[in-house]
């Protein structure tokens, strides 16, 4: 019953790819080999238009969380399609699915958090936060209070504004970034940054970084600090545990707002619902994507802290909206897709079974030549290559390891990416030990062959 033309020939794809699209690509090298095809996907498998198998140690981009496959996810969106495949949320109106979805995820969320407003994507709904968080302090006639922080190697999407808020420097090389009025600050990265600081020392010393700059800036010109709970697309960096209380604190001292960015952590990644629940933090506002729906339709969701949604929704007109803001079909995906969180239980399983049996594997990983650090919360895991193990030393340049390791593990049916030379595991969290103990096989022998590639014995 598809639609899409039965071309059936990897040929032809690849080559409507190379004429008409591609996202985050250096379109010169991909042409000389061609985007591989990925045709279908069952549970935790892949498969590309050749009929090979692969196995997807990523969630697709870190959101498949219930894994491929789902017919009652399929029988949600096309029940609601047939009865209100769109009705907009602007006036007066409002539609059962985003009136359902809002109350699931006020009652799911930290209890603080009191209000929901939805977008696309992770990078529509952090550029709406960021006017948010301007209109806050002009009702509370600061004005002045606009600045907003961030951290080097932070990612927060790919629109102006995201990117903006992201501290990747490619990426604000592209088009004359950041903005004005974002300022960056550096990150928690232990192993890459800490020297010979223990993790304690390093995360006062990062959070401290964040009261220098507020009182470089001056307190009155700071409107807010935005932060993934653990960074993902910048390498899986988990922040030592005195980092979060520590921000919190500054944020309150100086009333700074506070954005916590679980677009990757949300909806059990961490083995919590959300990673503000593992670290404390009680933000004022909270991004939501990926897991939401776990990647079958797009949808984002702000969750509004009730002080702050208090003061917005006291403002009159808050012009802003998109015509797909809380999509009926796209809030009928996530209640469904929450619905198999919650009753199989994946969450309570990744934070107390499959969470710290990959923790267990990677451990393994340490006495690899090429493997300086492991470390993961949950099924979020990050394994560091390095030319040499007792200095941390890097290979020269950085990103060669990485992307050779990467290749090995697709050569050998394995989706992990790459990050620097750090290699990054995020799957469904449907994953067994069983799956667990696959990948670490399959990890093993990418590694093998990228250490002797490199010369590392
Ligand atoms: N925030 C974080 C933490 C992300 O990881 C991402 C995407 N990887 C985004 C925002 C942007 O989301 P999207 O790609 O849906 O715009």
């Amino acid at each position: 019953m598809t639609t899409i033309p039965a071309r059936n020939s990897t040929r032809e794809w690849q080559a409507l790819d190379r004429a008409h699209v591609h996202p985050f690509t250096d379109h010169a090298a991909l042409h000389k080999v061609g985007p591989r095809v990925i045709a279908r996907a069952e549970g935790t498998y892949l498969y590309d238009s050749e009929g090979e198998k692969l196995l997807d140690a990523f969630a697709g981009l870190w959101c498949v969380n219930v894994g491929y496959g789902r017919k009652s996810i399929a029988e949600a969106a096309y029940k609601q399609i047939l009865e209100l495949p769109y009705y907009n949320t602007f006036f007066k109106t409002t539609h059962p699915p985003a009136a359902e979805l809002s109350r699931t995820l006020v009652d799911m969320t930290p209890e603080h958090f009191t209000h929901v407003f939805y977008g696309q994507s992770g990078s529509d709904a952090n550029d709406t936060i960021v006017r948010m968080v301007k209109s806050y302090w002009n009702l509370k006639k600061q004005p002045k209070k606009k600045t907003i922080i961030s951290r080097i190697n932070a990612y927060h999407g790919s629109t102006m504004v995201a990117a903006s808020l992201g501290g990747m420097s490619y990426m604000h090389e592209l088009a004359d970034l950041p903005l004005p009025g974002f300022v960056h600050i550096r990150q928690p990265y232990w192993y890459g940054e800490a020297g010979d600081l223990n993790p304690q020392d390093f995360g006062r010393l990062c959070a401290k970084a964040l009261e220098d700059k507020i009182l470089e800036l001056g307190a009155e010109n700071v409107a807010a600090f935005i932060g993934e709970p653990i960074q993902g697309a910048g390498g899986v960096i988990i922040p030592p545990q005195n980092y979060w209380p520590e921000i919190q604190k500054i944020c309150k001292k100086y009333e700074i707002l506070l954005i916590a960015d679980e677009v990757i952590c949300g909806f059990g990644r961490t083995g919590y619902w959300f990673a503000s629940e593992y670290y404390g933090i009680e933000a004022d506002f909270m991004t939501l994507a990926k897991g939401i729906t776990s990647g079958y339709i797009p949808l984002s969701a702000i969750m509004v802290s009730g002080r702050v949604a208090e003061v917005l929704t006291g403002m009159g007109d808050f012009a802003h909206g998109f015509t797909y803001s809380g999509h009926p079909v796209a809030c009928a995906v996530a209640i469904e897709n929450i619905r198999i969180l919650k009753d199989e239980k994946l969450v309570e399983r990744v934070h107390s079974e499959t969470g710290p049996y990959l923790t267990k594997k990677m451990q393994e990983f340490l006495n690899h030549p090429l493997v300086g650090e492991v470390r993961n919360l949950g099924l979020m895991g990050a394994i560091e290559l390095v030319k040499d193990k007792k200095t941390r030393q890097t290979f020269d340049p950085v990103g060669d390891a990485g992307t050779i390791c990467r290749d090995h593990c697709f050569k050998l049916g394995l989706v992990m990416r790459a990050t620097r030379d750090t290699m990054l595991i995020s799957p469904p969290l449907t994953w067994t030990k069983a799956d667990i103990d696959e990948w670490a096989g399959l990890a093993k022998q990418a590694l093998d062959l990228t250490a002797k590639d490199l010369g590392v014995a």
